[in-house]
């Protein structure tokens, strides 16, 4: 089972001061900050995913990558771009979900071909439109006739696309999109795609459904697949299911999830091998923009809020040292929790006691907790937030090798 990451030009800097909070004069962004490849031992994922509308950045919204960025991306290629090590395989996609609004894909075959082509993908999958719904097997519901549409626009797309490779002569593998409502819309579009050649099929559109639904498509599946089909999950990070889904011809998939519940979820922020930790949100006094708008109305003074976020820093590192008892980093949290939070707000101090109790840093065994302690659990500002994503994608890969696929 191969899990792939979706890049999002997601890195950190490595000589980032995190006592003074600042970056080295002397980095260089593109030249000395790394990838979780690069940060983390074993390399946390068999391979990157990387989104035609996340390098173009046309669609609102879609864009990650500066201008120069875009022109090194299409100029160095994935491998290099990414300093990817050969371990590493690479997948292309248009980013389906950048353009869910509108009425058809915004690309062109050639171009995406070109995409794929020209920037050295080992993979490429063809545009497709996502249909956002689900009808279970039993309903008696119809289709929406938009739905009815995209799985047909995602089908001439698909074929275009894979006759356009073998007139070509594409070196990358084109994976076939299938988008459907249900097991048995699934299974049509992965029945046409294979009349077409393609021998790996990737499955869009469900990261909305329940595990028993992707299963249940699965089944479906299986009624029309050939046995050397390899399947794709796209969006998916089902750990629990993963055996189950390999047993019906899932091979990879790919998703953010784990790394970004570092910094999206409410609480489950630090991931270890059977639990999940509330980060310890130490927000920054000039970073966040309610702290900001209370001190500009006056409710609070600045320099009220820079001691006790202050004093929340010292208090944890003198914790992490066994210098200070856990009750009075609590209490520090609490001072500046109520500054930052205001009356209505709930408070984390709950989780938080059970983060610093637990202190499950201590024990990761991933190269970041082991250099930063207690700083990967601190909540605040991207370098520590995406370090702990970062780690939280080591335990995914370690949970993913326990895993036995037969
Ligand atoms: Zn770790």
């Amino acid at each position: 089972m191969k899990f792939y990451f979706p890049d999002s030009q997601d890195l950190v800097s490595p000589t980032y001061d995190f006592i003074n909070d600042e970056y080295s004069p002397y980095r260089v962004r593109q030249r000395d900050d790394v990838y979780a490849h690069q940060a983390v031992t074993p390399i946390p994922y068999d391979g990157i995913l990387v989104s035609k509308a996340v390098v173009d950045g046309s669609m609102k919204g879609a864009g990650k990558y500066s201008a120069p960025q875009r022109e090194r991306f299409y100029r160095l290629g994935v491998r290099n771009f990414f300093r990817l090590p050969d371990t590493c395989s690479t997948i292309g996609d248009c980013g389906a979900f950048n353009y869910i609004d509108e009425e058809r894909p915004p690309y062109e075959v050639d171009e995406v071909l070109d995409f794929y082509g020209r920037c050295g993908f080992d993979a490429g999958i063809s545009i497709d439109h996502i249909i956002f719904g689900y009808i279970p097997e039993e309903s008696d519901d119809e289709p929406e006739a938009a739905w009815i549409n995209r799985q047909q626009i995602s089908l001439e797309l698909a074929e275009d696309f894979i006759n356009a490779t073998k007139t070509t002569g594409a070196r990358f593998q084109p994976v076939g999109a299938a988008q459907g409502w249900g097991p048995h819309s699934y299974a049509h579009s992965v029945q046409q795609l294979q009349k077409m050649g393609y021998r790996r099929i990737a499955l869009g559109g469900m990261v909305p459904l329940k595990s028993h639904e992707i299963l249940a498509c699965l089944r479906a599946i299986d009624d029309v697949r050939h046995p050397d089909i390899e399947l794709h999950l796209l969006g998916i990070n089902r750990v629990d299911s993963m055996e189950q889904f390999a047993s019906h011809g899932v091979t990879s998939f790919d998703s953010t999830s784990a790394f970004r519940q570092a910094f999206m979820d409410d609480r489950n922020n630090y991931h270890t091998a059977t639990d999940s930790y509330t980060a310890i949100r130490v927000p920054q006094v000039d970073g966040n923009p309610a702290l900001k708008r209370l001190i500009l109305s006056g409710s609070i003074s600045q320099s009220q809020a820079i001691t006790a976020e202050r004093a929340c820093l010292r208090a944890l590192r003198e914790f992490d040292r066994e210098e200070t008892p856990r009750e009075e980093v609590l209490s520090a949290l609490e001072t500046y929790e109520s500054l930052v939070l205001g009356p209505k707000k709930k408070s984390y101090l709950g989780h938080y006691e059970r983060t610093l109790s637990d202190a499950p840093w201590r024990t990761c065994p991933c190269a970041l907790c082991k250099k930063h302690g207690i700083e990967i659990a601190i909540f605040r500002g991207s370098e520590r937030n995406k370090r702990r994503g970062f780690h939280n994608l080591t335990v995914l890969e370690a949970k993913m090798r326990s895993l036995s696929f037969t």
